[in-house]
């Protein structure tokens, strides 16, 4: 069966706008993302209009900031710095990755742990990794919810996460860890990979590299959630081969129309989340 991230994200951004409205109502401002680009990357581009309009979407404010390519560090500091201090801005989001050049861990280190909305914080992702969730890192956040769509429970399922960056891999094994499954995190260095994923009753593909996981990879009847966005004479594939693997899962998200339209719909969650928490 398909996982439509499409629609669970359609469902999820009809309750958020609620809730903004209900936020508004309540405190007289509407929560508020700013995003900060830097370059002229195409892709990044798309994805800061996404966000953009998916603050719209809902009802929220956003605030967009473009900065050419060669544009000083120090500026973009002061952005952030001005940003962080003021109270009307509930989440500051820098689109990564900044050209070559930039000093991306001291950028992101200015935006405050509440205002993180990409939860790529140490703090944040420190009390992810202690089972005290504050704002989760998008993509895993919106797995978790796709999990969630299936009806299946995830108490002592074996998951294998393939990929262990900071927002994808390290996060998503972590949640899934907190949801009591027996977690497995391959890498570049890994050993039998196939041996090890073929035991997965969960298998999240986060590598970066098109149709890696086949057929021989996958147990009967697994949950296959392919994160991977890769770009084949001018389509989008993902980490799964699809049209094989699809024949062996319960349940597969396909690419795209998977994962990729849950990220930004957690990403508005978090700012609502945010908005909210200065409230408390
Ligand atoms: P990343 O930082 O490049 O990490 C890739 C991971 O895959 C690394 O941990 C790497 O291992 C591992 N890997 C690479 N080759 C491997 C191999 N042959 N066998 C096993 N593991 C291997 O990428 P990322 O940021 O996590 O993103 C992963 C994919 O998800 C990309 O396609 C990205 O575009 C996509 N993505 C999608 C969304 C979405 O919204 N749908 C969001 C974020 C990312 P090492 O650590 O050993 O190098």
């Amino acid at each position: 069966m398909l996982i439509y991230g499409k629609a669970v994200s359609a469902d999820t951004r009809i309750k958020l706008k609620t809730e903004v409205e209900e936020f508004e109502k309540k405190q007289g401002r509407k929560p508020c993302l700013a995003v900060i680009i830097v370059g002229e990357d195409p892709a990044s581009q798309t994805y800061v209009r996404n966000k953009i309009a998916g603050c719209a979407e809902v009802g929220m404010r956003s605030l967009h900031y473009e900065f050419a390519d060669g544009t000083p560090q120090e500026k973009i500091e002061q952005t952030v710095k001005e940003l962080a201090a003021d109270d009307s801005v509930d989440g500051i989001l820098v689109q990564l990755p900044l050209p070559k050049g930039y000093d991306e861990r001291k950028l992101l280190s200015l935006i405050p742990d509440e205002k993180d909305v990409d939860g790529f914080s140490p703090t944040n992702l420190g009390l992810l990794a202690m089972n005290r969730p504050r704002t989760i890192s998008c993509t895993p956040f919106g797995i978790m919810k796709l999990l969630e769509s299936t009806g299946v429970s995830l108490k002592g399922k074996n998951a294998v996460v393939i990929g262990r960056s900071n927002t994808v891999g390290k996060p998503m094994a972590m949640l899934l860890l907190n949801a009591d499954c027996t977690v497995t995190v391959c890498h570049s260095k890994t050993q039998n990979l196939a041996e090890i994923t073929s035991k997965a009753d969960i298998l999240v593909a986060a590598i970066g590299r098109p149709r890696f996981v086949t057929e021989d990879m996958v147990k009967d009847g697994a949950i296959v959630i392919d994160v991977g966005i890769n770009r084949v004479d001018g389509k989008l594939v993902g980490d799964v081969d699809f049209e094989n693997v699809e024949n062996k899962a319960s349940f597969i998200t396909p690419v795209p129309g998977g994962v990729g339209p849950m990220t930004i719909t957690m990403l508005l969650a978090n700012t609502l989340q945010a908005a909210k928490a200065k409230t408390e």
